[in-house]
């Protein structure tokens, strides 16, 4: 397939996803890779993303970094593992962007307000620098509201995922947050999201 850049192609468009409760078990603060755990879909709905030509982009807050529960170094061993097993199901993830901060931290240098935690917008806009998707085209899967908020953020159309914390934060609705869809889980999302293609 020729790309021509802005004309529409299906590679302007994205798929922002989120991680912990998303593509993986929620386990709270992942300090390990051997703690990661696929849900049995997730290969599947990346792979379906990846045949339609869209970009897959984990964007993922990570605030045990700033925390100090963890390192970036644990959280890079922990997306390698993931694209591995991806990569065995013959599924990738485009890029892993994750925001290490949080105001409240204790680690220096990660203790600090940002624009990349999610809901900001700083990793959706790395991703346009890097692979020039067009987030209006663009879409967030998550299983909290501030990934709907995100998708909000910059104009994507936001879904949301009733695996993680998704099934109670839909009893606990957000003013001026709704989403384009709500879903049972990423599988349902991809399929969802190709419709909309
Ligand atoms: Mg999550
Ligand atoms: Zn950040």
């Amino acid at each position: 397939m020729t790309l021509r850049p802005g004309s529409g192609q299906a590679h302007d468009r994205a798929v922002f996803l989120d991680r912990d409760g998303t593509l993986i078990d929620e386990v709270g603060y992942l300090d390990r890779p051997e703690r990661v755990v696929l849900y049995p879909w997730s290969i599947d709905a990346v792979r379906l993303l990846n045949r339609a030509g869209l970009r897959v982009v984990m964007v993922t807050n990570q605030s045990g970094i700033a925390r100090g529960f963890f390192t970036e170094a644990i959280v890079d061993e922990v997306h390698a593992h993931i694209a591995s097993q991806l990569a065995e199901g013959g599924a990738r993830i485009d890029a892993y962007y994750y925001c290490p901060h949080h105001p409240d931290g204790k680690v220096e240098g990660y203790a600090q307000k940002c624009e990349c935690r999610k809901p900001g917008r700083a990793l959706v806009d790395r991703a346009v620098a890097a692979f020039g998707v067009d987030p209006a085209r663009s879409f967030v899967v998550g299983d909290r509201w501030l990934d709907v908020e995100l998708a909000q953020a910059v104009g994507a159309r936001g879904v949301l995922v009733k695996t993680g914390y998704g099934v109670t934060e839909i009893d606990k609705p957000r003013a001026h947050v709704t989403a384009d869809a709500i879903v049972d889980n990423l599988i349902a999302a991809s399929s969802w999201i190709l419709r909309q293609c």
